[in-house]
């Protein structure tokens, strides 16, 4: 599991979260699937995969002979790949629109504190004047990933990272995961695969009433407005 921020759980109140470091490419573990920076290599025809700021236990590797049994697996694991999300600009939370894709910092409570962070879906923005601190405004977001997944919480721009919408270019990753492709290309002419990606667990509405009870509950007596 790769290396998170870890602090003893003794601070009650716990700091804005620094704004996110900017790594080149970014990869979701399968420890935890949450988002790091990381980095890959080829050795011995597999892919390792290299957090940023973990050590090498912490790396994650693909081999072509036993990781991959269907084009889907290659796809599945494309996705896992993406170009670094930028921490959002104060100058632009106006041009947020519902329906964008972010990445959010998000705290774990434990025994240590864990600062990760997991994919949401905007739903709207609060506006407020912006002062000598910048954005003001609050984003009602409903996260796709994580702990939190499905549920809707209200965060402040220091939280919030864009999802760049074009592709990962990484001349490793995509002979790598080309070259797979061109495999099952080759094999397709005696067996017939069919694509297995996992396609996310749809939430029922009476789960998501739940979340929203919860986080109601949760931030009494500011609670969140919810779905309009
Ligand atoms: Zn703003």
């Amino acid at each position: 599991m790769p290396k998170s921020r870890k602090r003893k759980a003794t601070v009650p109140a716990p700091p804005p979260p620094r704004r996110r470091p900017r790594p080149r490419m970014e990869y979701r573990a399968r420890s935890d699937e949450a988002w790091y920076g990381a980095r890959v290599v080829v050795q011995q025809g597999l892919l390792r995969v290299m957090f940023e700021n973990s050590t090498e236990d912490a790396d994650e590797w693909y081999d072509p002979g036993a990781d991959f049994a269907s084009p889907g697996d290659v796809d599945a694991l494309r996705a896992r790949f993406r170009q670094e999300c930028l921490p959002l600009d104060h100058a632009h939370c106006g041009d947020l629109r519902p329906g964008d894709k972010l990445c959010l910092a998000y705290y774990i409570h434990g025994e240590v504190e864990e600062l990760k962070y997991y994919d949401a879906v905007l739903e709207t923005v609060e506006r407020a004047a912006h002062g000598v601190e910048g954005c003001a405004c609050r984003f009602t977001v409903r996260w796709t990933e994580g702990p939190r997944s499905g549920c809707l919480d209200k965060v402040g721009i220091k939280v919030v990272c864009c999802v760049p919408e074009s592709p990962i270019q990484d001349p490793v990753l995509s002979e790598f995961l080309d070259d797979l492709t061109k495999k099952f290309g080759e094999d397709q002419g005696t067996a017939t695969t069919a694509s297995q990606q996992a396609a996310p667990t749809p939430i029922s509405d009476s789960e998501e009433e739940l979340c929203r009870v919860l986080l109601s509950l949760k931030r009494a007596p500011k609670s969140p407005t919810g779905k309009s």
